[in-house]
């Protein structure tokens, strides 16, 4: 279906190098191999590799573009890139050839507070963008756990999304207007600096989650909203998980809250984070749930009261508040640790970020329960139940029994979801991680669609080929 611009195992020409060195500079055409090393994969539990022929660390659009008409002049493959944070594999140079990377691009080149909106360059790190816009009193939700360490430009080419989406939403939401350097060199504005635009076809969207395939994002501009006057956290165990998933029902659907994020973490996750990093959990927890909810002074109280009455009617046995910075911290120490302690379970683990529409959300825990039972394989489920965002993690050991056995749960759970109505990836994207079971989701006049647009944007296959489509 798509040409293969592969380059791998061959060397670079020293014509295209010297090109390359003409457009960004000797320093940075990077070809030692520990360099090259470092950029040969991505944060997928996977741990797939590929080597890339050629670094470049370009620092301005006419720089990447520049870059790119090389790469398109000789048919060579681009691989964008920002942290490397990525969890599907979509930064891995698959078939080698240029990582460019767009981490030195790290300019917040303006703060519009009257405007509400903010333009940057893709390498400036989120959590550094949402400090600085914070010293204005404004905000930029999409917060992926990511966000000390990821870029923007990764943010955006994934459509990141993190805790605060059931009240905020995810990245794509904070888009406005994209600068992106086309797979021939070309560079294009979407949208325009305004909170509206329905002239013609919403490119900024098409571009948002592309994960890199359609072209190098340059510049961002993206809409703020004001920074809410305070947060409060609510952490609250139960003894039944089910009670937990009709607590947080309770509050949305009963108590009319929309928390900035509601989180939910099953007995598994507990047991093993319990005693790690400090936690001190109730020995009978089978379930707990931990909500924020943000805004003025008045209204904070008013929902937080209301997430408690919710969380009492559905028979939490134990509540503790926080009110204050230093407390909210030690609330949720329990769900920051989870990640790293479920490593001690098995060895090895496989995190699956499904989404379910909110009604299935007890169906897929269950299911992924029995599976845990009929294989033997231990699985924990955490995450934004509010928005049907499970976190399904396979926990297993070393060889290639256990393997296969994942292997055949990760078929089975994603059967599954896509039966309820959900989707295989609600935050990390396709990339090679989920190719293989994209057609399983997508119908096949639909993929042909999507196929259609990337060889129309990219018809010699050179954008981050290898990722989304199989074939
Ligand atoms: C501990 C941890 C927690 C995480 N938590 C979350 C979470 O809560 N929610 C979530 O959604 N994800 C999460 N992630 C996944 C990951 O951090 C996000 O996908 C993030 O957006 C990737 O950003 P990056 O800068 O690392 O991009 P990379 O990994 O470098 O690249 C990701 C993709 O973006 C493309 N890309 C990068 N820069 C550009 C550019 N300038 N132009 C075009 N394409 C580009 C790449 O080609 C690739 O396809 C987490 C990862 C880790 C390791």
């Amino acid at each position: 279906m798509f040409k293969n611009t592969s380059t791998k195992g061959q060397k670079l020409a020293q014509g295209v190098l010297d090109e390359l060195v003409k457009a960004v500079g000797k320093e940075y055409v990077r070809t030692n191999v520990e360099e090259l090393v470092c950029y040969s994969y991505d944060a997928t539990s996977t741990r797939q590799r590929a080597m890339p022929d050629v670094v470049i660390k370009a620092s301005t659009t006419e720089e990447v573009s520049a870059v790119v008409k090389v790469a398109d002049k000789n048919n060579i493959p681009v691989y964008p890139c920002g942290a490397r944070s990525g969890l599907s594999g979509g930064s891995i140079p698959l078939y080698g050839g240029i990582v460019l990377d767009t981490t030195r691009m790290n300019r917040i080149l303006e703060v519009n507070t009257q405007d509400l909106m903010a333009t940057v360059e893709p390498g400036v790190v989120t959590k550094r963008f949402q400090d600085e816009v914070a010293k204005y009193k404004l905000f930029y939700p999409p917060d992926p756990g990511s966000a000390e360490f990821s870029t923007l430009g990764g943010n955006i080419a994934e459509c990141s999304g993190g805790m605060a989406g059931i009240k905020y939403g995810v990245t794509r939401d904070y888009v406005l207007s994209l600068e992106v350097v086309l797979p021939s060199g070309s560079v294009i504005n979407t949208g325009r600096k305004t909170w509206r635009t329905v002239a013609g076809y919403d490119l900024t969207r098409l571009f948002v989650g592309s994960e890199g395939t359609l072209g190098v994002v340059t510049k961002i501009t993206v809409k703020l909203i004001p920074l809410p006057a305070t947060v409060e956290t609510v952490l609250a165990y139960f003894k039944y998980p089910g009670d937990a998933v009709d607590a947080a029902d309770g509050i949305i659907l009963e108590h009319g809250v929309i928390p900035k994020t509601l989180e939910f973490v099953d007995s598994i996750c507990i047991d093993t984070v319990r005693g790690y990093g400090g936690v001190d959990i109730p020995a009978e927890a089978k379930a707990l749930l931990l909500v924020d909810v943000d805004g003025d002074h008045k209204i904070v109280r008013r929902d937080r009261l209301r997430v408690e009455d919710a969380c009492k009617k559905y028979k939490a046995f134990h509540i503790i508040v926080a009110e204050d910075e230093v407390n909210r911290t030690a609330l949720w120490q329990v769900r920051r640790v989870i990640s790293p302690a479920l490593f001690k379970v098995a060895g090895k683990k496989l995190n699956e970020d499904v989404c379910v529409p909110r009604s299935k959300i007890k169906e897929v825990t269950e299911a992924v329960y029995a599976l845990a039972k009929e294989y033997s394989i231990a699985t924990a489920c955490f995450g934004h139940i509010g928005d049907g965002n499970v976190h399904i993690n396979f926990l297993y050991g070393e060889g290639d029994e256990q393997q296969a056995k994942v292997d055949e749960m990760l078929d089975r759970t994603l059967e599954k979801i896509i039966a309820l109505g959900g989707t295989i990836t609600g935050e990390h994207g396709i990339g090679t991680a989920k190719a293989k079971y994209l057609p399983w989701e997508i119908p096949p006049l639909e993929l042909e669609l999507m196929k259609s647009i990337k060889r129309l944007i990219d018809p010699k296959n050179i954008m981050n080929p290898g990722k989304i489509f199989v074939s």
